[in-house]
């Protein structure tokens, strides 16, 4: 299955429209999974393997309205659900809750609603993912230098043994995704992966230079537009052909080891 299809099932859909593909898939892979409504949204639980604390993986399913919403987040939700697939495909024992959360974009809403309702005991540590279709190195964040953790560890060996370039960074652009929710209710193992191109590195060390010289909102917006990486964000034109499929499979095989690893 190529996972670039999945994300061009997912692009301009509604959202409704974006959580029956996902449910699809579950029922095409046999597996069980579990809706979690409130107030406004709808999100989707997978429960993978016997150990009782899991290792959890997050996406969201929703996209801002005038974006196709491809690398934002519909390569996340491919990658998640390629990592139930290997699950499966395994027999796997691993602990692994996959999320797919409503409405991130309206202030993470669907994983504020999941942390209210379930907490985070059972969670070993949370490895969200946002953006993960463009580009050739991992983004962590926000992960400032002395952070430690057995995700997150796990994850930058698993990096390492892979040969992919793995940068830690205390703030890329937003500080905010469904990593929040999971940290503020006392569960430190939570982060953000993006992938990331060289170039996306360069434009945000410009970027903070210039937000240090209090450059204005449209001079901060012309350096985001030298980024591969924000060219398209929340705009139009994030389309699944600006993704590449080795790009995802990066991103999937990299997440699947380090639930092997971090078990
Ligand atoms: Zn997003």
């Amino acid at each position: 299955m190529e996972l670039i299809k999945i994300v061009k099932l997912l692009d301009g859909q509604p959202s409704a429209t974006r959580r029956a593909l996902i449910t699809e898939h579950l029922s095409a892979f046999g597996v069980r999974y579990a809706e979690q409504p409130y107030a406004t949204g709808t999100n989707l639980v997978v429960d993978l393997g016997r150990a009782t604390n899991k290792i959890g993986v997050g996406t969201h399913f929703d996209r801002v309205p005038n974006s196709a919403g491809a690398n934002d987040n519909g390569s996340a939700v491919a990658v998640g659900l390629d990592i139930i697939r290997r699950h499966q495909q395994a027999r796997s024992a691993a602990g692994v809750r996959v999320f797919f959360f409503d409405e991130e974009e309206t202030g993470l809403l669907g994983s504020r609603a999941y942390v209210a309702q379930h907490g985070v005991q059972d969670l070993k540590g949370l490895l969200n993912l946002e953006l993960v279709g463009m580009g050739d190195r991992f983004a962590l964040w926000p992960v400032e230098a002395t952070r430690r953790g057995p995700l997150l560890q796990a994850f930058e060996a698993v990096a390492q043994h892979q040969r992919v370039s793995c940068h830690r960074f205390d703030q890329i652009v937003t500080n905010t995704a469904d990593h929040v929710p999971f940290r503020q209710a006392g569960l430190p193992d939570a982060f953000t992966l993006t992938v990331i191109a060289s170039q996306d590195i360069a434009t945000a060390q410009a970027y903070y230079q210039a937000l240090a010289q209090q450059a204005d909102a449209g001079q901060l917006m012309n350096i985001l537009a030298q980024a591969p990486l924000f060219r398209h964000y929340h705009q139009p034109t994030d389309t699944y052909e600006k993704l590449s499929e080795a790009t995802l499979r990066m991103a999937a095989a990299a997440v699947w080891e380090t639930i092997l690893a971090a078990q």
